[in-house]
C-alpha cells in the first residue's frame, strides 16, 4: 500500500493531532481520501473563530488532496435566513476557499432523516414521548443522579409510527410530543438519556417553507448528515466531546440497518478559538449591534469577517494566523497581538508607503526662500525598488507630528527640540531654533548641503529622522483610528468596552493620496496600515498600528 506521503505530495508541513489521525487513517486504508465539512448554522455572521474552523477543515482537504463541503446546518427554522447563507458563502470565498459543487443543506436530508427515524422506531430504538418539557427535564436526572424512564417509553411500535406521522402532518401543537431515541436513562452521559430527535415547530423554514412542522435536533441531524455526505473526519469544538457517543450511536444503528455506508465519519474535537480583547459569542455580538455599541455587523472593530474585511484585514493574514496558532486539545486564550502581527506581516508585503501627519504642528524654515518648492523623492516600498519612487514636494512651511517636537525634551529624546538637529526624511537636516507660541509653530534652519542622496548628506550625523509634509501641498482628510473594541483581555461584555476604540481625526496627507481608490491599502510611514474607505476614498481607516503599542500610552 502506498504510504500517505507518497500518495499525497502536498502534505501540510506542520503537524498536529488532527493531521496525525488523518495520516494514520490514510495509511491504514480506513479512508481512501479526506472529506471534511464546514457546517455553519445560517443564523449569524462568521467571525474569527469560524475562520479558524474554516482554515482547519478546508486546509486539511487541500493538504491531503481531499474535498471540503460547505454544509448549512439549517435545522432551526425560526432563526435562519437567506441573508446569512449569502454572507457565509461570501466570507468563505473571501478567505480563499472553494467547495466546488459540494454545497449542501441539512434541510436537503429531511426526508431521509424522517425515513431513518421510522426505521429506528420499527426496531424499538425510538419512541414518541408525550411528557411536557418540564416533566421531561425532571425525568432526565442530573450529572450525579440517574434519569427515570418516561411512562411513554414502551409505547407500541405502531402507535409510535402513527403518532410521528400525525406530528409530521401538523395534527399536534408545538410541545405536545417529541420523538426520542431509546437508549439508556441510566447512562452516566446525559446525552445518551433518550435524547430528543424531533420537536414539533409550526414555523416556516427558509428553504423547505411549510413542508415540515417537525424539525430534527442538532444531535440527530448533524452526524447523520455527515454520514450521508460520506465525511471522513468531522471536526468540531470541544463542547461536543460528550456528544460523540451519541453521534456514533445514531450512525452505528443506521449502518447496521444498511441505511448508511461504512466507514462512518469520525468526530474529532479541538479547542475553540478564544482571542483576548475580543468576544466571539453570537449572543454578545448581537448585543453589540442591537444596542448600537458598533455601527453594524461590518463595523471595522467587529471580530466578524465582514468587519475584518472593512478594516482591511487580509485573508492571507487570517490564514497565516490560523496556521500559526495551530489546533490543540485544551482551551486557551490566544493573544490578540498574534493576529495583528499576522496582518502586519502580510500588509508589509503588499502596502505601498505614503506619508501622513496625524497630529499636525507647523514647522517654518526661516532660511528657506518663500515661494520656493522642490520635489523630494520617496520610495514606494523600501524593500522593493521596482515599485519606484514618487515626488513629495518640499517648501518653507511644513507639517510635522506634534509628538516629534518637545520644548523641553525628556531624557533620551532624539527628535526636535531647541538646539537639536534632525533629518527630515528624504529631504534635509534642520536645526531647531525655537518655538513660537503665538503661531504655534516650530522655527528651524535648514542646511542646504544636507539633502538626502547628495554627497554632502553623509557629513550630518543626526539621531532623529522624522516625516513631514509641505503645508501648501498637503490636504486635510478624515482619518479614523480604530483600536481594540474591548479594554480588558478577557472581556465579559459591553461593560468592558474600550471607550477609545474609534477616534476620528483631521490629518494631513501627501498629494499622492488624493488618487487613492476605495479599499486601497497603504502604510503611513511610522504610523501603521490604513485603508481608503470603501464609500468615501478621501477618508482613511486604520487597520493596525506598525508596532504593538497597546497599553504603551499611545
Ligand atoms: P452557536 O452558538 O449558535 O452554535 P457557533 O459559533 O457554534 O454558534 P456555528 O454556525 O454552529 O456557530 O459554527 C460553525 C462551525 O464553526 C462549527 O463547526 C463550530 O465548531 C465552529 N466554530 C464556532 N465558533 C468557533 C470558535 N470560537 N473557534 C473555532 N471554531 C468555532
Ligand atoms: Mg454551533
Amino acid at each position: 500500500m502506498a504510504s500517505p506521503s507518497s500518495k499525497t505530495p502536498n502534505t501540510p508541513s506542520g503537524s498536529n493531532f488532527i493531521r496525525q489521525i488523518v495520516e494514520h487513517d490514510l495509511a491504514s486504508g480506513k479512508h481512501k481520501s479526506v472529506r471534511t465539512r464546514f457546517p455553519p448554522e445560517p443564523n449569524g455572521y462568521l467571525h474569527f473563530g469560524h475562520a479558524k474552523s474554516i482554515c482547519l477543515n478546508f486546509g486539511l482537504a487541500r493538504g491531503y488532496g481531499g474535498v471540503c463541503h460547505l454544509r448549512f446546518d439549517d435545522t432551526n427554522p425560526a432563526k435562519e435566513e437567506q441573508e446569512y447563507v449569502d454572507s457565509i458563502i461570501d466570507a468563505v470565498r473571501w478567505l480563499g476557499f472553494d467547495w466546488g459543487e459540494h454545497q449542501y443543506y441539512a434541510s436537503n436530508y429531511f426526508d431521509r432523516l424522517y425515513g431513518f427515524a421510522r426505521n429506528l422506531i420499527e426496531r424499538g430504538l425510538a419512541y414518541v414521548d408525550s411528557l411536557s418539557a418540564e416533566e421531561m427535564r425532571a425525568h432526565r436526572g442530573t450529572l450525579t443522579e440517574h434519569g427515570r424512564n418516561s411512562p411513554f417509553r414502551d409505547r407500541a411500535v405502531d402507535d409510535n409510527l402513527k403518532l410521528l406521522q400525525e406530528m409530521k402532518e401538523g395534527k399536534h401543537a408545538d410541545g405536545t410530543h417529541v420523538l426520542r431515541a431509546r437508549i439508556d436513562m441510566q447512562s452516566g452521559n446525559i446525552n445518551l438519556r433518550d435524547p430528543v430527535m424531533y420537536r414539533i415547530r409550526h414555523a416556516a423554514h427558509h428553504r423547505t417553507g411549510d413542508a415540515w412542522c417537525i424539525y430534527p435536533s442538532y444531535d440527530w441531524a448533524h452526524g447523520v448528515s455527515d454520514a450521508i455526505e460520506r465525511i471522513s473526519h468531522s471536526i468540531c469544538t470541544l463542547e461536543f466531546e460528550d456528544h460523540r457517543p451519541l453521534y456514533d450511536w445514531f450512525n452505528e444503528r443506521l449502518a447496521e440497518a444498511a441505511l448508511l455506508e461504512r466507514p462512518l465519519p469520525q468526530q474529532i474535537e479541538f479547542a475553540r478559538l478564544n482571542l483576548t480583547y475580543v468576544v466571539l459569542s453570537k449572543r454578545k455580538l448581537i448585543q453589540l449591534v442591537d444596542e448600537g455599541h458598533v455601527e453594524g455587523w461590518d463595523d471595522p472593530r467587529m471580530p466578524t469577517l465582514v468587519g475584518a474585511r472593512r478594516r482591511a484585514y487580509t485573508p492571507e493574514g487570517l490564514r497565516r494566523f490560523a496556521e500559526r496558532i495551530g489546533v490543540a486539545k485544551a482551551d486557551s486564550w490566544i493573544d490578540f497581538s498574534i493576529l495583528e502581527d499576522c496582518m502586519r506581516e502580510h500588509l508589509n508585503e503588499v502596502a505601498p508607503r505614503r506619508i501622513a501627519v496625524l497630529d499636525p504642528l507647523k514647522l517654518v524654515i526661516e532660511n528657506y526662500p518663500e515661494g520656493k518648492e522642490e520635489p523630494c523623492e520617496a520610495p514606494n516600498h523600501p524593500q522593493k525598488p521596482d515599485w519606484g519612487r514618487r515626488p513629495v514636494p518640499f517648501s518653507r512651511e511644513l507639517w510635522i507630528e506634534r509628538e516629534d517636537f518637545a520644548e523641553s525634551p525628556p531624557k533620551g529624546y532624539f527628535r526636535l527640540y531647541p538646539g537639536n538637529k534632525v533629518r527630515l526624511r528624504y529631504a534635509y537636516v534642520v536645526e531647531c531654533l525655537g518655538y513660537d507660541k503665538s503661531t504655534d509653530s516650530v522655527r528651524c534652519r535648514v542646511f542646504e548641503d544636507s539633502r538626502s542622496g547628495t554627497p554632502g548628506a553623509d557629513a550630518y550625523k543626526v539621531k532623529g529622522n522624522i516625516h513631514w509634509l509641505s503645508a501648501k501641498h498637503a490636504h486635510a482628510a478624515e482619518v479614523r483610528l480604530y483600536d481594540r473594541l474591548f479594554a480588558t483581555p478577557q472581556p465579559e461584555g459591553v461593560g468592558d468596552l474600550n471607550r477609545e476604540s474609534k477616534k476620528v481625526i483631521a490629518a494631513r496627507l501627501e498629494p499622492a493620496l488624493r488618487e487613492a481608490k476605495p479599499e486601497e491599502r497603504f502604510q503611513f510611514e511610522r504610523h501603521g496600515y490604513f485603508v481608503a474607505d470603501r464609500a468615501d476614498a478621501s477618508a482613511f481607516n486604520r487597520t493596525v498600528t506598525l508596532r504593538d503599542s497597546w497599553g504603551a500610552g499611545k
